[in-house]
């Protein structure tokens, strides 16, 4: 028998052996000695002594001596060898004249073998499958290591343990809204965030930190944090909802003192007893946001110049065309003033003069009105519009307006909300309008408090109205404002126009709806506009 055969390979490749490499050589060779000296013994004794019992039994005592040494096969031979000295130690002792007795005793040491070689065998195998999960796990562990260190995004290992305690022992004692929670608790958001630490972070983490090394990040993440972001909030709200993973936007503070915008992804474990490795993943996109900014800048500066330009027109057409019955207004006032002068007055010459008079002056209105129509007419092209798809369409091109305000959007849509017809891009921007004055009415209101609700209701009766109300979280609209809130000109703001809600309401008006704004009863303000239903496409 060959020993290199027989041994178990250093390396557990699958199918070998236990993993020998981890005996000591020195072991090996005491064991199978040991193994050689019992085997040696047993086998003396039981050929050429006169010790009657089942002597061959201890052949099992060679084979746990030397089971770790040998591999499977080798455990196989040493068995049929051991077996082997059994069968001849009963012919050299017993020859042709043994006795049933000794013929049982035999039986029963060569079954004691081939008992124990099956257990051995099958500790063997159960102890060969340990090694090789162990190393698959090693393996595994080591791959997504050299992952997460080479990773071009930045990776965090950050423990949520503490925090998910305390919010599940939150929720036991009844608190299921975590939101209305930090709003009645000021401080809970930051009592949560001293309580998760970065125990790991890649470099790409160092570099986005502005760190010169990634064990600077580590311990609390609270410094990154800038104080007014709602993000942590959101992320808390996720783990208090057993949710398996969260993406969102945050706000990261950088070691040179920049406010940099990160895209995060979190994958939270199945298990409680994991949440002290949870991985976070970020994106900078800082330079991207701050493109979107300067054209969203550019926009609404273009959106001004537009309306401005709109204005200038509608006064410059107005003022041409009014001014005939104007100098008429003004020619009859004078004639009727004339007839009333003389001595005596000539009152129905001067009625007629009179009439004349409000003839023009309503003639003046009808021009107005009409030149109006005319502008806004010209610019429109109507179309049956999915408000619940406008309304999404114009939350995500409000987006980095939103981040910036650092608020929220939830929009609430009615089950079956029929078409309207409109103009799509004005009223598109009837609700940039409003949705824009909402984000500023709440510059005040705390952080958290934040959120915009866009509610759409659709009809009661086939052809009624869909109304879209927006509520903002700002201190409402005082008294004083209320009436004259849609007055052209009418602002409150340094730089305002005062033309916004004037458009908005022109705007709706022109598709035969409703704008109006009232306070609402737990504070802010709501916008509520109703446009009738396209009733030719809903049926
Ligand atoms: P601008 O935004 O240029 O001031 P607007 O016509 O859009 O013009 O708004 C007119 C005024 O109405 C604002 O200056 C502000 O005082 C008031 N206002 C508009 N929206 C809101 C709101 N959501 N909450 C409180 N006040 C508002």
């Amino acid at each position: 028998m060959s020993h290199d055969a027989a041994e178990i390979p250093a390396d557990p490749a699958p199918g070998s052996g236990p993993g020998l490499a981890r005996i000591h050589p020195g072991r090996r060779r005491r064991h199978r000695l040991l193994a050689l000296v019992l085997g040696a013994a047993v086998f003396v004794v039981d050929t050429f002594t006169d010790v009657t019992g089942a002597i061959a039994v201890l052949y099992v005592l060679v084979m746990l001596a030397a089971s770790d040494t040998f591999s499977r096969r080798g455990l196989i031979l040493l068995a049929l060898a051991c077996a082997g000295l059994a069968v001849l130690s009963f012919f050299i002792a017993h020859g042709e004249e043994a006795d049933a007795s000794a013929v049982v005793r035999c039986g029963i040491s060569l079954a004691a073998i081939g008992i124990t070689t099956v257990l051995l065998l099958r500790d063997q195998a159960s102890k060969r499958s340990l090694v090789q999960a162990n190393a698959a796990l090693a393996r595994s562990e080591k791959r997504y290591r050299s992952i997460f260190e080479q990773a071009p995004v930045s990776l965090w290992e950050q423990d949520f343990s503490e925090v998910r305690a305390m919010l599940a022992a939150l929720r036991q004692q009844g608190v299921q809204d975590l939101a209305a929670h930090a709003r009645a608790h000021p401080a809970f958001a930051r009592d949560c965030v001293r309580r998760i630490r970065t125990v790991h972070v890649n470099d790409a983490t160092a570099e986005l930190l502005r760190l010169p090394s990634p064990a600077e990040a580590l311990g609390p993440i609270e410094r990154f944090l800038p104080a007014d972001d709602p993000a942590p909030l959101a992320v808390l709200t996720a783990v208090a909802d057993g949710s398996s993973q969260f993406e969102g936007r945050a706000k990261l503070a950088a070691a040179d003192g920049q406010v940099l915008t990160v895209l995060l992804g979190i994958a939270f474990p199945d298990e409680a007893d994991e949440f002290g490795r949870v991985v976070v993943a970020m994106v900078d996109v800082t330079q991207r946001e701050q493109i979107q900014q300067t054209q969203l800048a550019v926009q609404a500066e273009l959106a001004r110049a537009s309306r401005a330009a709109t204005v200038g027109a509608l006064s410059a057409s107005i003022a041409h065309e009014i001014n005939q019955p104007l100098g008429a207004v003004v020619m009859n006032a004078q004639t009727c003033l004339r007839w009333l002068g003389k001595d005596p007055p000539d009152v129905e010459a001067a009625v007629r003069a009179a009439e004349r008079t409000v003839r023009d002056g309503r003639r003046a209105a009808e021009i107005v009105q009409r030149t109006r129509g005319q502008l806004v007419r010209d610019q429109r092209s109507d179309e049956a519009i999915d408000l619940r798809a406008l309304i999404e369409e114009t939350v995500a091109l409000l987006e980095t307006e939103l981040s910036t305000h650092a608020a929220t959007v939830v929009t609430q849509f009615a089950p079956s909300v029929p078409p309207i017809r409109a103009d799509r891009v004005a009223l598109q921007q009837v609700l940039i309008n409003l949705m824009t004055n909402g984000l500023h009415a709440m510059a005040e209101t705390q952080a958290a408090a934040r959120e915009l609700t866009v509610s759409v209701d659709g009809p009661g009766a086939p052809d009624a109205e869909v109304r879209v109300a927006i509520r903002d979280r700002g201190k409402g609209i005082p008294d004083e404002v209320q009436a004259r809130l849609f007055e052209p000109f009418f602002t409150t703001k340094r730089g305002g126009m005062g033309m916004g809600l004037a458009i908005c309401r022109s705007t709706i008006e022109t598709y035969g709806g409703w704008l109006t704004a009232r306070t609402h009863e737990q504070g802010g303000a709501v916008f509520e506009f109703a446009l009738p239903a396209d009733t030719a496409q809903a049926s």
